[in-house]
């Protein structure tokens, strides 16, 4: 790629900044990662990511991308111990409550089970391998500098130690996470706030990991449990590395799943199926539960401001934080650069407005998916318009045929898995079987059926 730019400044090395600083630096002559947390050599928690504690799935729309960014990644972490499912059987997936049938269904490398801190350890660590990329720990970003006409983002502020100093850069990217301040920052020199969309869902996660009984759960690798409308609770269990279990469970307000040992149980008891509950019981326990709030579903719209700087990018929750249910937060700041890459394939010539209107693309895929969800739960305050519960309608008729028909269970878990787009769904080719099976309402299929070999997640938490 042509180099159009000197320097690049990302802010945060979480995902989205460690992808986003790997593409930049096709681009740019150097690329400097501001980060504020002291980072650990390889893998470990850290505070500005406490989300790492729980599971992280990175579905295959996600996979693919990094696998293009970083040949030889996927082998790297299964060399390491990380699972990987490479056969549709082993996944066992509930969207709303309903198994899918994926029997027979082959799967290519699919969903990547490394715990947060281990795959994020190995991709800081691909990135900190290109020459000109510099990773700059404990590092606050206070702010933007900005040219006398306030037309371009000349830099950012930064405190390290005591001290302010200015980072001059060509280009700025924003990838801080949920909490980040661009909205602040913007305003500070000039510029409006972006227009934000909020869905308050006031959900809970807690999270433990354990070692199954040799033999437990058989070939099974991952296990998803969505929220129903009359059961707004769910788990997701799935194997990792070091030969252990991350079991995170989940609830929606008034639902919480409790973090002592025994209310935890009991909580798990009441949505896994008996085999699963039973593993689960029978597992040694490998440290304390632990809790995440998550309040609300955010999304800022920086692609619809009227005037917006030259020289600085958002990517990454910054921008769109969805319910971590749907597993796509990851995958979405992949997604997103891919399309960095693709927009700086065209020069840097307006260059924000073209990131930001492509960028918004798949955040809003994933945006679409966690508000449809969400709001088929009734204790989710927030207006339903009709065409809302008609697509939802017709999502619930996909799902219930997908419990049945391998094929449209396929094309629906590619939809989901950010694979294809949404529009998949409504071809005639999958839309006609899904009105017949519809209309012979076949009865639904118990989430424990067929238990082990029975693929059971997907756009309803
Ligand atoms: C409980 C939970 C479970 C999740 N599960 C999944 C899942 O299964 N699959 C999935 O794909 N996604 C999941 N996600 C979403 C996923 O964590 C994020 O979408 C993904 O990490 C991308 O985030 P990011 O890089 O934009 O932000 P983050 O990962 O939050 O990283 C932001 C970085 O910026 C740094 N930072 C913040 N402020 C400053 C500052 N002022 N100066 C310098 N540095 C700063 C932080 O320290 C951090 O390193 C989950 C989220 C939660 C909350």
């Amino acid at each position: 790629m042509r180099k159009i730019g000197d320097h690049a400044v990302v802010l945060g090395a979480g995902m989205a900044g460690l992808l986003a600083a790997r593409v930049l630096s096709d681009a740019y002559g150097r690329v400097t990662i501001l980060e504020r947390d002291p980072l650990p050599g390889t893998a470990g928690d850290r505070r500005g990511v406490p989300q790492g504690r729980h599971a992280h799935l990175l579905v295959p729309g996600g996979t693919e991308i990094l696998d293009q960014l970083f040949p030889g990644l996927l082998d790297e972490l299964a060399a390491g111990g990380v699972p990987v499912v490479r056969d549709l059987a082993e996944l066992r997936f509930a969207p709303a409550g309903r198994p899918l049938n994926l029997r027979g269904r082959p799967a290519g490398p699919f969903i990547c089970q490394a715990g947060r801190p281990y795959l994020e350890g190995l991709v800081r660590t691909r990135v900190r391998a290109i020459p000109t990329v510099a990773i700059v720990d404990r590092c606050e970003v206070v702010g933007l500098s900005n040219d006398s006409a306030r037309h371009r983002v000349t830099g950012v502020r930064v405190v390290r130690g005591d001290a302010e100093e200015l980072v001059d850069a060509d280009l700025v990217i924003d990838a801080t996470g949920r909490g980040s301040r661009a909205p602040n920052w913007l305003a500070a020199i000039g510029y409006d706030r972006p227009p934000e969309e909020k869905l308050t869902i006031q959900l809970k996660y807690a999270t433990r990991h354990l070692r199954r009984r040799p033999g437990a759960l058989g070939g099974a690798k991952v296990i998803g449990i969505g929220a129903e409308p009359d059961r707004p609770t769910g788990l997701v269990m799935f194997a990792q590395e070091d030969d252990r279990w991350i079991l995170t469970a989940f609830g929606y307000d008034g639902h919480h799943p409790p973090t002592d040992p025994e209310g935890f149980l009991a909580f798990i008891e009441a949505i896994a199926p008996p085999d699963v509950f039973a593993a689960i019981r029978d597992a040694e326990p490998l440290d304390g539960i632990v809790g995440h709030r998550f309040p609300a579903n955010v999304r800022r719209r920086y692609e619809r401001m009227r005037r917006f700087p030259d020289g600085l990018l958002v990517i990454g929750d910054a921008a769109c934080s969805t319910n971590p249910a749907y597993a796509l937060g990851m995958s979405v700041a992949a997604l997103q650069a891919a399309v960095l890459r693709e927009t700086l394939a065209g020069g840097d010539r307006d260059l924000a407005r073209r990131f930001l209107r492509a960028a918004a693309k798949p955040a809003g895929v994933a945006w679409q998916f966690a508000l449809g969800g969400d709001l088929a739960q009734p204790s989710v305050p927030g207006p339903r318009p009709l065409p809302g519960r008609v697509l939802n309608a017709y999502v619930d008729r996909v799902q219930a045929a997908a419990e049945h028909d391998p094929v449209i269970a396929g094309r629906l878990l590619r939809v989901i898995s950010l694979q294809d787009p949404p529009t998949r769904l409504f071809r005639p080719s999958t839309a006609i079987p899904v009105l017949v099976y519809s209309l012979r309402r076949r009865p639904a299929v118990p989430v424990d059926a067929g238990a082990v070999d029975t693929p059971v997640v997907g756009p309803r938490a």
